[in-house]
């Protein structure tokens, strides 16, 4: 099997020039990257209409499309689900996506994110047919669903449009193989049940893998001290038979190089690995406090615009760290700067759009007793 075909450049963390603003790409690093990706062999950008705002495919055009002849990449994108209102949303957004790409096809094209709400969106807006059609126009040349939900949800929509589709891109990592809230081993099951390619997104949970406390840290050091957490990650995935691409999101040119010797030298994950990383998982579970992958969908949703996943984001440090006061002074920045964790109405919305399936809400809440009680900033300062 030839395992570099399976290492997928993920443009949904691209390197910024500004942490706080996500259209603010850092395009030479991000060419610099492209280039050596591309120099080694590897060919495939997987991009969405949100990326980045809008900007991940602009900065795909600048670094892929204007540098290198159209036949030696490949490009994935993805419609915009949430924002369709009609069928003729399904062109308008395919035309935009192709002008911002500067390209006439794509590789790949997916449906983004089903869910229950966003399903029916799809299907009230003719969407599934739509992309069938641009199969048979070649204006993508293999079609798809990205999903994040349960089991139960995939098996109902491969039922009604598997004959359509070739792909399904899943969320799927070590972390989550055996997690009953994501279900990726039973949702992977069902891709091989149907006949379909996987693809992987999220194989280190948005960070949450590389991420964790000292403990775990060593652990792995001790376990190989020459390879990194995120080699073992990649090579859970990349291993499995019917997966066909694992994305890797990228902002670091050593995370791309860490990246690309895995996939030169690669070798399939043995038993022995599978276990201490089954080990490790439950290890992570038990010291991570929300298991966020933040991949921002609820922000979009939440009608009080609460920076969920910043907040977990510090309250997972926070947790890690207990010693240190620095994560209490974050949350009052974070709540004066934007919005305040307590703003949270618990009016529930944000609940289906959760790709990890937490209750936001409850988490939120967490959050702000946490900080908020017994939790000096200065404590300890004097
Ligand atoms: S429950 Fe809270 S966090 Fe969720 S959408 Fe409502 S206000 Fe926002
Ligand atoms: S809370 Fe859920 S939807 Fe929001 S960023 Fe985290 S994982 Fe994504």
């Amino acid at each position: 099997m030839n395992y570099k075909s399976k290492f997928g450049f993920g443009c949904m963390r691209l390197p910024l020039t500004d942490e706080n603003d996500p259209t603010s790409i850092n395009q030479e690093l991000f060419n610099e990257m492209v280039d050596i990706y591309m120099e080694k062999g590897f060919n495939y950008f997987d991009t969405s209409y949100a990326y980045h705002n809008g900007t991940s495919e602009i900065a795909i055009k600048k670094a892929v499309v204007e540098r290198y002849p159209r036949e030696s990449f490949k490009i994935c994108d993805k419609m915009p689900t949430w924002a369709l209102t009609s069928k003729d949303d399904n062109e308008k957004f395919v035309n935009e996506m192709l002008e911002r790409l500067g390209i006439d096809y794509f590789d790949v094209f997916f449906i983004h994110n089903i869910n229950v709400p966003w399903l029916e969106l799809a299907e009230k807006s003719n969407t599934f047919e739509y992309v069938k059609k641009m199969k048979e126009e070649g204006t993508a040349k293999k079609i798809g669903i990205s999903f994040h939900d349960n089991a139960k949800l995939l098996e109902k929509v491969l039922k009604k449009y598997s004959d359509i589709l070739d792909i399904v891109q899943l969320e799927l990592n070590y972390l989550d193989w055996e997690d009953p809230s994501i279900e990726a081993h039973k949702c992977y099951d069902l891709c091989v049940k149907y006949g379909l390619d996987v693809y992987v997104m999220e194989p280190l949970k948005g960070g949450v893998i590389v991420n964790p406390s000292q403990e775990i840290k060593d652990e792995f050091k001790n376990y190989n001290s020459e390879k990194s957490i995120a080699s073992f990650a990649l090579r859970f995935c990349a291993s499995l038979d019917n997966v066909k691409m694992v994305l890797s999101g990228m902002n670091k040119m050593e995370d791309l190089m860490d990246n690309c010797d895995t996939y030169e030298n690669f070798k399939v994950i043995t038993d022995d690995e599978k276990e201490f990383l089954s080990k490790m998982a439950n290890k992570l579970y038990e010291t991570l406090a929300v298991p966020c992958s933040e991949c921002g969908y609820c922000i979009k949703e939440c009608p009080s615009m609460i920076p969920i996943p910043k907040y977990f984001n510090i309250y997972n440090a926070s947790k890690n760290q207990p010693e240190s006061n620095i994560y209490r002074l974050y949350y009052d920045k974070l709540a004066d700067e934007e919005v305040p964790a307590d703003d949270c109405t618990y009016c529930g919305t944000c609940l289906d759009y959760c790709t990890q399936k937490i209750d936001i809400p409850e988490e939120l809440e967490n959050v702000c007793k946490h900080f908020e009680n017994g939790f000096s900033p200065y404590a300890g300062e004097f």
